[in-house]
């Protein structure tokens, strides 16, 4: 469907669908207060609420810590890192917005301070500023509103969140520059979105408002106004305070969004529709009549959620286990696996190390299915290797993703081919000495498209592993072919070590199938255990295309192989 805008013809903005010139409205999404608020998930809900009335959306994220990606990261620092099919390493918001709109997110939908600064400073090396003096007005903000714009002539609305806090030192050049690029374009093209936080004092009893109103006194001194304002609340926003805020905060009281904690994230489209969100971004820009919402998704996704027919346990155990955000995309796609199977998924982390020393038997066996998540490094990895044995011999649903599948191939090298000794190079790597025969080995060439990609063991951390979509050719009559319903994907990747086919054939001999390869056959992308009710290890992290209304078929199947062992037990 296409909505030309309110003003007609003339109109140099119209929508995508309904005329020749097409330009992206902008919302920028802020937040104040504190961090942690949920704008990752309020700027995905209302781009999935756009697509409901039927415009298209692309959504950003601007950074402003100094890592040039987050792929150097800890875990444990930032949560998971989200790979695109471009194979950019961005922060995990990007998935999110996958997951709520499904629109696949490129490498110039994520930018960091880093990535700005290196960009200009690598302009400023090269002589590209002609002599100048390299400021952060208008060098860096312009090299941030230049990030910006591009694509804008592809989608209806461009969303972009500024990570942080408004007051943030280092999260001024980005205010900047969105306040810059609102200005350089035609009234009505950009709005503001700001998000803060209601507190509850419960002595009193009494909602404050006090926090918001300097949150965006804030914003306000470095020149943005907001037009909509979503405020998180505990307790019911009364009328009363709504529009004490709108008065204190110069926002129309229908443009004061109350967003309450949910029972899932997926009730958010629902709950901000019914907040009223979308509709009050769209009279910010005054699009008027606004297109009705089809939000028939969201509400088969919900009632499926809210009606399960079954529960079952799943055990997930890794490294990162602390933080859950951690395997954010894994996680999710479980309770996607859940939604296709109308059941509730109940995922319990258990920390790999824990088996070192002890029997995984007792801690697993109340488990219907396995998961052994990726990973880096050695700690931990012989505890899910033992994880690996304790599903395979008890035929137990078993599903390894990139250094799980890794280690399901040891545990198979070790337990079934004889090879006692089996491990993975990056261990030996880290440890500096030599103690495994190396069934895992680092891998140094590869072909991406028509390009051959090296890589030797002294390079840089950062962006060099094997990233983002590759093809990979399924076996004919395998279970996994069956799962894809295809003999050919596409899945994201993440690695830097990889499964030696020089043990294919003593693998093979003993039941653990190569059903998935690279298209030129040198890469293995899947193994199965052939006569295991479901053990599968993947290479790459199907994850990440997972989304609520649209499982990812290894995940369905594997949440529907839980649900048989649990109706056997
Ligand atoms: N550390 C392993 C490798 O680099 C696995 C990576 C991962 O699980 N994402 O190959």
């Amino acid at each position: 469907m296409m909505v030309g805008a309110a003003s007609g013809m003339a109109d140099p903005h119209m929508f995508s669908h309904g005329g020749p010139a097409i330009m992206a409205r902008y919302i920028f999404i802020t937040g104040g207060v504190v961090s942690s608020l949920g704008k990752g998930l309020a700027s995905a809900a209302l781009g999935a609420l756009l697509q409901a009335r039927g415009f298209t959306v692309r959504l950003r994220k601007l950074d402003p810590y100094l890592n040039v990606d987050p792929g150097t990261m800890s875990p444990f620092e930032h949560g998971e890192v989200f790979v695109t099919d471009d194979g950019a390493e961005t922060d995990l918001d990007l998935g999110h917005y996958e997951r709520f709109t499904g629109v696949a997110a490129r490498k110039t939908d994520s930018v960091s301070s880093g990535r700005i600064y290196s960009n200009v400073l690598d302009k400023e090396r090269r002589g590209d500023y002609l002599g100048k003096t390299i400021q952060v007005i208008p060098h860096v903000t312009n090299e941030i509103k230049d990030f910006l714009a591009i694509g804008e002539d592809e989608v209806d609305f461009m969303l972009c969140e500024i990570g942080g806090t408004v007051g943030d030192i280092e999260g001024l050049p980005f205010f900047e520059a969105i306040r810059q690029f609102s200005h350089e374009r035609p009234r009505g093209q950009c709005i503001f979105m700001h998000l803060t936080l209601l507190p509850y004092l419960a002595a009193s009893g009494e909602l404050k408002t006090k926090p918001t109103q300097h949150s965006v006194k804030e914003l306000q001194s470095i020149g943005i106004a907001p037009d909509v304002l979503v405020c998180r609340s505990e307790q019911p926003i009364p009328e009363k305070e709504r529009q004490k805020i709108a008065l204190f905060c110069n926002v129309r009281p229908e443009a004061v969004i109350p967003a309450y904690d949910l029972a899932s994230i997926y009730e958010a489209p629902l709950a901000y529709h019914a907040a009223g969100l979308d509709q009050a971004v769209l009279d910010a820009f005054d699009i008027n009549p606004a297109p009705r919402p089809n939000l028939t998704r969201w509400e088969d996704v919900n009632d499926r959620l809210k009606n399960p027919e079954g529960t079952v346990r799943i055990a997930i155990v890794g490294k990162y286990v602390q933080l859950e955000d951690a395997y954010k995309s894994i996680k999710e796609a479980l309770v996607h696996g859940g939604i296709a199977n109308r059941v509730k998924v109940q995922v319990e982390w258990i920390d790999a190390g824990v088996f070192d020393s002890e029997d995984p038997g007792p801690h697993l066996e109340r488990f219907h299915a396995i998961l052994v998540p990726g990973g880096f490094g050695e700690r931990g990895t012989e505890g899910k290797i033992r994880a690996a044995t304790y599903a395979r011999t008890k035929k137990i649903p078993y599903f390894g993703i990139c250094l799980g599948m890794q280690m399901a191939v040891i545990e198979a090298a070790r337990s079934l081919a004889g090879i006692g000794d089996a491990g993975s190079e990056e261990f030996d790597h880290e440890a500096g000495k030599k103690r495994f025969t190396p069934v895992v080995y680092h891998l140094k060439e590869w072909v991406q498209g028509n390009h051959k990609i090296e890589r030797k063991l002294g390079d840089d951390k950062g962006g060099t592993m094997r990233l983002g979509a590759y093809s990979a050719t399924l076996k004919e009559g395998s279970r996994v072919a069956a799962i894809y319903g295809s003999t050919r994907i596409e899945e994201r990747h993440r690695h830097r070590y990889e499964v030696d086919m020089r043990f294919r054939e003593a693998l093979e001999g003993k039941g653990l199938s190569f059903s998935g390869m690279s298209p030129d056959g040198k890469l293995p992308e899947i193994v199965e255990h052939e006569g295991h009710p479901w053990f599968i290890g993947v290479q790459f992290h199907p994850e990440l295309k997972s989304k609520p209304f649209d499982p990812h078929p290894l995940f369905a199947d594997f949440v529907r192989a839980a649900v048989e062992v649990s109706r056997l037990v």
